[in-house]
């Protein structure tokens, strides 16, 4: 592994060193603390798909070894002399984007996810060279434009997916009008994304509809997450009978699957939002796209001024996920589940976490 000099942080973690996939423990470095710099005890960090993705290195891009986890929640240890915004004891958190140009025009609209030059939290390439490491360790040193602050209100374990199913859901979701109250959503797919916009649906006023492959999801998603209605996606008749009643959806599936269906329950001119990323095309058939007037677009994560205001917002309404907490000696058998999506509907690693904070 090459040796950058100003890494000089010790830091205990967890990495996948090679393709078999295997989690263990791994000792490695961090830079130095710059003066731009907030470093953070970490408490708790999320096993999100994408991790899956990336230990086993699904899309060819892994640079092992890889520490995963880009939900990241903790406390402020210590700040750089340029830092005001943090001071230590902060409850603060770090998710999917680590660091970005800071200069173009996407960096300037707080778009920073979708700079150039952006780089994830993991696996990616940070200015000095470094490769990135993520949350599964035990201490971060990020720039303090990508902290964001954790309402005090909200526990640090179960608020941690927000930092990435959160902002997922949120951001299309505020950028197709869907924070204002009255409107119709459909939420397709129940899992960690699925069930966070649920969520946001219900606490902006939207009427939420889930439509899964699953009926017995059903019971869950109303009762539970409050959703108002139910729809079976394999079931025509069902389908049929909602037939132009949604304006929103956001579909959340990552397995392929064919829009055509799904766009049928959009009402003339209504929107659909892909957030979740099917390693191969998805079917979109031109008709219901004609017919309806409608629009199909995609979203990916957000960027950091969003990203604070929906924790702001979480905070306001006290939405968190529903998670199971996992223990350091276990990550090898909750990635096991969670590549068989047996999880409800996040797990979240216990690093050194603290609840009572
Ligand atoms: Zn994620
Ligand atoms: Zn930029």
């Amino acid at each position: 592994m090459e040796v950058i000099p100003n890494h000089t942080q010790t830091v205990a973690g967890w990495a996948a060193m090679n393709e078999s996939g295997k989690i263990e423990p791994f000792i490695f470095k961090r830079r130095e603390t710059g003066v731009d710099d907030v470093v953070i005890k970490v408490q708790y960090c999320g096993m999100c798909h994408t991790d899956l993705h990336f230990i086993h290195n699904d899309w060819g891009i892994t640079m092992y070894p890889v520490v995963p986890g880009h939900e990241i929640t903790g406390v402020v240890s210590k700040v750089g002399t340029n830092v005001s915004g943090f001071k230590v004891g902060d409850r603060v958190g770090v998710g999917c984007i680590y660091a970005s140009c800071l200069d173009c025009e996407h960096c300037r609209r707080s778009e920073e996810n979708y700079c150039d030059k952006v780089t994830l939290t993991y696996n990616g390439i940070f200015w000095d060279g470094s490769v990135t490491y993520g949350g599964y360790s035990n201490m971060i040193v990020a720039h303090k434009r990508f902290v964001v602050r954790i309402p005090n209100n909200l526990p640090l374990d179960a608020a941690v997916p927000l930092l990435c199913a959160g902002i997922t859901v949120y951001s299309p979701m505020k950028q197709h009008g869907m924070l204002q109250s009255g409107g119709s959503l459909g939420v397709v797919g129940l899992g960690g994304l699925g069930h966070v916009a649920v969520k946001f649906g219900k606490a902006f006023g939207l009427k939420v509809t889930v439509i899964s492959t699953s009926p017995a999801k059903e019971k869950e998603a109303r009762e539970r997450l409050k959703a108002d209605d139910f729809i079976v996606s394999s079931n025509q008749k069902q389908m049929l009978a909602k037939t132009r009643s949604l304006d929103y959806i956001i579909d959340t599936v990552s397995a392929k699957h064919s829009l055509g269906p799904i766009l049928e329950l959009l009402k003339v001119n209504g929107k659909l939002v892909l957030v979740a990323a099917p390693d191969q095309p998805v079917e979109l058939p031109s008709f219901p796209l004609i017919f309806g007037k409608r629009t199909v677009s995609g979203s990916m994560t957000g960027g950091m001024k969003e990203t604070q205001e929906m924790m702001d917002l979480c905070g306001e309404h006290n939405i968190t996920c529903d998670i199971e907490l996992v223990s350091t000696d276990r990550i090898n058998d909750a990635l096991a589940r969670l590549a068989r999506n047996d999880v409800r509907y996040r797990f979240v690693l216990n690093i050194g976490g603290n609840s009572k904070l």
